[in-house]
């Protein structure tokens, strides 16, 4: 493999040379107003090694048609190329098939395909939709579109003080009117990871379908769908240092095949006459139109170099990241995080007193520190702690305790400024 700085295949070690992994990501080099960029905003969107940009510039160059429609060679190799990108997919998750991993544009796209082929389908007036005080609004609104159009009913599973969910009330919620279950794996917001496999046995035993948003899961732990027995699974490639605007949905290939397709035109049917339309197979009759072909094929390769670094080693390193961050910024005072549940990713919401998260965030930047400020696309999580907005540190595996200290040097500043 090419410009990786590793050469290690999924096993955890502590051989791996983060500072020279850190090296394949160009962007790290820079600087603003010249002091070093230390992008701590991954949860947003995290960065792109080299590898990935050269399979980008190596696709437009060399190999870029439409697929599937043509028999010349540049359609060919296109076709070939994500159709290999599928199977990178699939083998990432572990999925049994790889028609079962449709290429969508992000977590938000796959969320609301399950929505409309599913949910539009079979979910009926009174029927329950249960969700968590943790979703993003992307594992909200579709929902409440839904419930709003057929006159279902939302449930939310309530948080503790440190942002866990209630797992007991969870399992209150089910009754005979349950029908879907939306559940967040890792929380943006608070990076409490939900015990997703046990929720996920529980509502089978009530025959309930559960979709799992792993938007922020799939960038820091290896995920098994078929261990996971979940039902649909979504997660976007900007996420996982790859391009903006693909993502996938992966999708049990029975439910997949009851599903109505959301968007109708070319590719996803078999054949069309104006009496009527034969839809394609899966996963073809949910990729209606030209697809993200060239960004599928470099999240390929993002997968390819996620994969050998292995997400053991990259969940392992950046748990350290996390631990030596929350130590740091404990000790100092007027700084409070929120979401302190015992499973976490390297995710720090914070806020810091008399300080609006805004000016936090803006005093961070003049450092060089890149940080997230706001409701995070999760108001229910800030309303079940009681606050407007936190400022978010998020970490990926090419941070290193030297933007930690950043960081802290930069909170300290910020109350030197406001207080
Ligand atoms: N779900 C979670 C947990 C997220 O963190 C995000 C993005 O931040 C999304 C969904 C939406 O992802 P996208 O904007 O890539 O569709």
């Amino acid at each position: 493999m090419n410009s990786v700085n590793v050469s290690l295949k999924s096993e955890i070690t502590s051989d791996v040379d983060w500072g020279r992994i850190r090296s394949d990501f160009p962007i790290l080099d820079l600087k603003i107003d010249g002091k070093p960029l230390a992008y701590l905003d991954n949860a947003a969107s995290s960065q792109m090694p080299q590898f990935v940009i050269d399979r980008l510039v190596r696709y437009q160059t060399k190999q870029h048609a439409n697929i599937n429609r043509a028999v010349h060679y540049l359609s060919e190799v296109a076709t070939q190329e994500y159709h290999d990108a599928r199977c990178k997919l699939q083998q990432f998750i572990n999925a049994h098939e790889d028609r079962e991993v449709i290429f969508t544009s992000g977590t938000t796209d796959s969320i609301n395909l399950v929505m409309q082929g599913y949910g539009r389908k079979f979910i009926k007036a009174n029927d329950e939709i249960i969700l968590t005080t943790l979703e993003h609004h992307s594992n909200i609104v579709p929902w409440q579109m839904l419930a709003n159009e057929k006159g279902a009913r939302i449930r939310v599973v309530p948080i503790n003080d440190n942002g866990e969910l209630e797992i007991g009330e969870y399992e209150k919620l089910f009754n005979e009117r349950t029908k879907f279950v939306g559940l967040i794996h890792v929380s943006n917001a608070l990076g409490t990871i939900n015990p997703i496999k046990r929720m996920i046995d529980f509502a089978h035993r009530y025959d309930v379908p559960v979709l799992i948003d792993g938007a922020q899961g799939a960038p820091h732990m290896s995920i098994d769908v078929q261990a996971l027995d979940c039902d649909f699974y979504a997660f976007s490639a900007h996420k996982l240092c790859g391009p903006t605007g693909v993502g996938i949905l992966y999708g049990k290939a029975a439910l997949l095949e009851s599903m109505q397709p959301y968007k109708g035109g070319g590719d996803m049917i078999a054949s069309v006459t104006f009496e009527e339309t034969i839809y394609n197979t899966i996963p073809h009759k949910f990729e209606a139109g030209t697809p993200p072909i060239a960004a599928a094929i470099g999240f390929g390769a993002a997968i390819d170099y996620l994969t050998a670094i292995g997400l053991e080693n990259i969940g392992a390193y950046e748990s350290t990241l996390l631990d030596y961050a929350t130590d740091c910024l404990v000790q100092i005072p007027g700084v409070k995080i929120i979401g302190t549940a015992k499973e976490k990713t390297a995710v720090i919401s914070f806020t810091v007193d008399g300080v609006h998260p805004h000016d936090i965030g803006t005093i961070l930047n003049q450092d060089g520190i890149a940080v997230r400020t706001g409701h995070h696309c999760a108001q229910p999580v800030m309303q079940r702690f009681n606050v407007p907005a936190t400022s978010r540190a998020s970490f990926a595996f090419y941070n290193n305790k030297t933007e930690v200290d950043a960081l802290v040097a930069g909170i300290k500043t910020v109350q030197k400024v406001f207080l």
